[in-house]
């Protein structure tokens, strides 16, 4: 029988409270994976999973909190730099609150979420960190000037950490989602969702769940061990 090889592999998921990130730490966890997430808050997260609370935008936070996992679960395999937020409004109204936001949670906070297991995933010569960008980053959209500049730096990020990292055997790459039924879309009005879905080959929204498959294909040490700097899209043919 072949496996994924992420049995009792332990790996962090940050944002995992909810949305994508809660469909990533149960499947990971249906995978054998000992799965710890964190997030704001971890009052109602996914069940069976360490919870820690930690502000990916507070490097202390996240440095306490990668202790806690190590200390709770042992030496950490897996990063997946998925809580990000959006601030959306056409470019002219976009405040300088609005900015420093979405930069700090989504560009700032997935270097701090990888910053504090870096070190003990060269020493041991293995890893694998997964960012979720998303299409919004790769052919950009109305309304979210600052949400895809992070989202595109997310990527540039990912690529210099797989050149950085390749030597230590340690992997980085990016999932870039299309539009995701998830309580961030849930924001978006419906006749523009109608407008969205029918521009979507696929004719409608992904499932956290198809997010979650490819986060675990690039997780994995046996199935993409030598994929590495790479943009995984999941979007159903809205971009090629
Ligand atoms: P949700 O808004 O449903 O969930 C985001 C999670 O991130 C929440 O649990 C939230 O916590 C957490 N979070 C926000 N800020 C912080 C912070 N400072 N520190 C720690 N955790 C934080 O989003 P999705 O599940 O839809 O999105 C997950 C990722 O996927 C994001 O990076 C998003 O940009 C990306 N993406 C989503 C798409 C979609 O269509 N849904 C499309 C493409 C990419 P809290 O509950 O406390 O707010």
């Amino acid at each position: 029988m072949l496996s994924l090889g992420l049995e009792d592999k332990v790996i962090v998921v940050t944002g995992g409270n909810r949305g994508i990130g809660a469909a990533i730490v149960a499947l990971l966890q249906d995978l054998g994976a000992k799965v710890a997430f964190t997030d704001l808050k971890v009052d109602n997260g996914p069940s069976g999973a360490l919870g820690v609370a930690a502000d990916v935008t507070d490097l202390d936070s996240m440095t306490s909190a990668a202790q806690t996992i190590e200390a709770q679960l042992g030496p950490v395999y897996g990063v997946v730099a998925n809580a990000g937020i959006t601030k959306d409004n056409f470019f002219p109204k976009l405040t300088p609150a609005d900015w420093d936001a979405v930069l700090n949670v989504n560009l700032k906070g997935v270097a701090y979420s990888i910053k504090p297991f870096i070190s003990g995933l060269y020493e041991r010569k293995a890893g694998s960190i997964v960012a979720i960008s998303s299409i919004s980053g790769e052919r950009g959209n109305v309304g979210q000037t600052n949400y895809s500049a992070t989202k595109a730096g997310v990527i540039g990020m990912m690529k210099s950490l797989a050149r950085e990292g390749a030597r230590y055997g340690v992997r980085a790459n990016a999932v870039s989602p299309g539009f995701i039924d998830t309580e961030m879309t849930l924001a978006i009005r419906e006749d523009i969702r109608q407008k969205i879905t029918a521009e979507i080959p696929f004719g409608r929204f992904g499932k956290p769940e198809e997010i979650a498959w490819a986060v675990a294909f690039l997780l994995s040490p046996v199935a993409s061990s030598y994929v590495t700097g790479e943009v995984l899209r999941v979007n159903g043919a809205h971009h090629t």
